[in-house]
């Protein structure tokens, strides 16, 4: 129940910066979640999953464990007006504040039993098989490939990516690294080449052609292709022209977005002039969480804190042990920088920054 004159804040989307947001300031105010699924996912960690389904026990995580007090509601945003939120299912949400944390489109199932039993069918896909293809060489195509490569050697991989190198999000030392170690796990690559996904079967085995002419033979497919912003439910909305060419939101130095005083934008989402990565994502959720609490305490406009642009930083896994690193000044791959991601790729951390046990369900 809203206590009289609590402030509401509404946040669209429980992602990364969503969730968190949610999390820091349930106490604070009247805070109304809006996530299409009943769990917070550490996206990220999907394809560790994958391999160990187990995994996941650790990584879905039902909003309800560390979001206690607000109101949750199950549904997608379909609209937004000056005063209120609407809901695929409904819903007219109020808000005095609203955060929008939507990242991209990804649809996934309910409820997080579904998407643990998910993580167990894929996991005895890649375990029936002898041959797979996974298409695209972005970071999620490049992580799958690694986790494999590791914990199924005898497996025959087949990368197919589309462009004329592995992660373009980041530069070509750490494709070049990382095609490298690929190689070194017998995974073959293939670059600027599309694959047709409707197979031909011949005998048991199936065949994908590429648009080269080139055919593969795999037993099943992983479709790794990026996943659009989800931001297409605002082209018809109050924010419409807020948006950029790529669809993302403009948001000024204090994350709000650009013109409105009291509708921020976090995460994936956002405009900002940075690689979009989940720790800047959790950092911006931080940044709007505090903002959101002076402005409901009436604080002065120059008391805000404000976001900058992080540099180009990235660190992409290769399987258990090892990763490929980008920092500003210099890039490496191999056991270092495994030891910072692959072991338990910041779960633990993630937990705990949501108030959970960083080891156990
Ligand atoms: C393979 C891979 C590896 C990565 N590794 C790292 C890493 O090591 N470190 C790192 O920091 N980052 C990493 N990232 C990036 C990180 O995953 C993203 O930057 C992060 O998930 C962005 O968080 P977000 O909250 O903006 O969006 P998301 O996490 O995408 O969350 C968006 C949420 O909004 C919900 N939603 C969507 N549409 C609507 C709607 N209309 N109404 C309501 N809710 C909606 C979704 O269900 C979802 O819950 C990696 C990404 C990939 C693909």
């Amino acid at each position: 129940m809203r206590k009289e004159n609590e402030k509401r804040v509404v946040i669209l989307g429980g992602g990364v910066a969503g969730s968190l947001v949610a999390k820091s300031l349930q106490f604070h105010a009247h805070v109304t979640l809006v996530d299409p699924k009943e769990y917070f996912e550490i996206s990220w960690a999907g394809l560790r999953a994958m391999v160990e389904p187990s995994f996941a026990e650790r990584t879905v995580i039902n909003h309800r464990d560390y979001f206690t007090k607000g109101d949750l509601v199950t549904s997608s945003a379909v609209n937004v007006t000056e005063t209120e939120v609407l809901t695929a299912d409904g819903h007219q949400i109020a808000y005095d504040y609203l955060v929008i944390a939507t990242g991209h489109a990804d649809p996934v199932p309910k409820l997080r039993g579904e998407r643990l039993q998910q993580y167990k069918e894929e996991n005895e896909k890649i375990k029936s098989a002898r041959s797979i293809l996974i298409v695209g060489g972005g970071p999620t195509g490049v992580e799958l490939a690694g986790e494999i490569a590791v914990d199924f050697p005898e497996k025959k991989i087949t990368l197919v990516h589309k462009g004329p190198r592995l992660l373009e999000f980041i530069g070509a030392k750490a494709a070049d690294k990382t095609l490298k170690w690929l190689k070194s796990k017998k995974v073959e690559v293939k670059l600027e080449q599309a694959v047709d996904l409707n197979s031909t079967i011949d005998g048991n085995r199936k065949i994908y052609k590429t648009s080269v002419g080139e055919t593969i033979e795999a037993d099943c497919h992983f479709l790794c292709t990026g996943k659009p912003i989800a931001s297409a439910w605002l082209k018809e909305s109050v924010l419409k022209n807020d948006l950029d060419v790529q669809g993302r939101i403009m948001v000024d130095e204090n994350l709000r977005v650009k013109g409105r005083s009291n509708i921020f934008a976090i995460g994936d989402i956002t405009d900002i002039a940075e690689l979009k990565q989940g720790f800047l994502a959790q950092k911006q959720a931080g940044v709007v969480a505090k903002n959101t609490r002076l402005m409901m305490e009436g604080s002065k406009e120059c008391w805000r804190e404000t976001y900058k642009p992080h540099p180009a930083m990235a660190l992409v896994s290769l399987g258990r042990y090892d990763a490929v690193a980008q920092f500003p000044f210099l890039t490496i791959s191999g056991r270092i920088p495994g030891f910072i991601k692959s072991g338990d790729l910041f779960v633990g951390k993630t937990r705990k920054q949501m108030g959970l046990n960083p080891h156990i369900v």
